[in-house]
C-alpha cells in the first residue's frame, strides 16, 4: 500500500500517519521529521534545511527529492509506505511518479485532510511534539497521558520553533501557493480522496480506514 498525505500545516497528517502506519504496517516517512533529525545532528543537509524551515519556507526541491528517493529504496518500503509531508510541490509529485514508474509501481491513494483555515492557528500554537519519535500532541485537543511526556516513548515533549504564530501564517501562504495545486494533480489521476479533518481524531481515523479498506 503506497499512500501520500496532503493537507495544510496542522491538518493532522502526523497524528493520523502514526495510526495508519501502525494499522497497516507500513513505514511512516515524514520529511519534516527527517529534516529535524538532520538539524539536531548538525549534518550538512540539516544546516541547509534549517535556514528555510525557520522561516516557514519549503526546503528546495533538489534536496528534498533526493532524500525521499533514497529513503523509499530501503527494504522496509517493499510492501509500501506512507509519505507524510511529501510531495509538497508539483515538481516533487512528478519526481515521485517517475520513481514509481521506473520501479513498475503505482501510488494507491493521495489522502487530503481538509481543515478550515481558522482552526489551524489554534492547533499549531497548542501543538507539542516529541523530538525523539515525532509524535504530535495538543495541550487542549490531545494532551499526553503524563503532562510534558510523550505517550509513545516517554521523552520530554517540546514546542516546535516554527509553530509560532508568524511562521504558521507564512507556512499557510506557502501551502496555498505551492502545495494546494497538488489536489488537482492527484484528482486528475483519480487517486485523490478527501477526508474532513475537523472531526475528532478517532473519527477522522475511522473515515481514513474506510477509504483504505481491509481491517
Ligand atoms: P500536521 O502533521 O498536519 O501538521 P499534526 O498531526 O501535528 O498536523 O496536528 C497538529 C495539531 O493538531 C497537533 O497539536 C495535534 O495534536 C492536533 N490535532 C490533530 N488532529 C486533530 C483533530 N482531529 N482535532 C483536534 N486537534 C487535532
Ligand atoms: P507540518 O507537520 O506542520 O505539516 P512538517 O513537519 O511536515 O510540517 O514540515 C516542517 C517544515 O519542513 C516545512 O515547513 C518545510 O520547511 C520542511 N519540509 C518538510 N517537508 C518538505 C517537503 N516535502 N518539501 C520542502 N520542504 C519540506
Ligand atoms: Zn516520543
Amino acid at each position: 500500500m503506497k499512500i501520500i498525505l496532503l493537507g495544510p500545516p496542522g491538518a493532522g497528517k502526523g497524528t493520523q500517519a502514526k495510526m495508519i502506519s501502525s494499522k497497516y504496517s507500513i513505514p511512516h516517512i515524514s520529511t519534516g521529521d527527517i529534516f529535524r533529525k538532520n538539524i539536531s545532528e548538525k549534518t550538512p543537509l540539516g544546516i541547509k534545511a534549517k535556514e528555510y524551515m525557520d522561516k516557514g519556507l519549503l526546503v528546495p526541491d533538489e534536496l528534498t527529492i533526493d532524500l525521499v528517493n533514497d529513503r523509499v529504496k530501503h527494504d522496509d518500503c517493499k510492501q509500501g509506505f506512507l509519505l507524510d509531508g511529501f510531495p509538497r510541490t508539483v515538481k516533487q509529485a512528478e519526481a515521485l511518479d517517475l520513481f514509481l514508474e521506473e520501479n513498475h509501481e503505482k501510488l494507491d491513494t493521495a489522502l487530503l485532510i481538509e481543515v478550515p483555515k481558522d482552526s489551524i492557528l489554534e492547533r499549531m500554537t497548542g501543538r507539542r511534539v516529541c523530538p525523539v519519535c515525532g509524535a504530535s500532541f495538543h495541550v487542549k485537543f490531545n494532551p499526553p497521558k503524563v503532562e510534558g511526556k510523550c505517550d509513545l516513548c516517554g521523552n520530554d515533549i517540546i514546542q516546535r520553533k516554527d509553530d509560532s504564530e508568524d511562521t504558521v501564517r507564512e507556512r499557510l501562504d506557502v501551502y496555498e501557493k505551492q502545495t494546494q495545486p497538488l489536489a488537482e494533480y492527484y484528482r486528475s489521476k483519480n487517486t485523490l480522496r478527501v477526508v474532513d479533518g475537523s472531526k475528532d481524531i478517532n473519527v477522522v481515523f475511522d473515515d481514513i480506514s474506510n477509504i483504505l479498506g481491509r481491517d
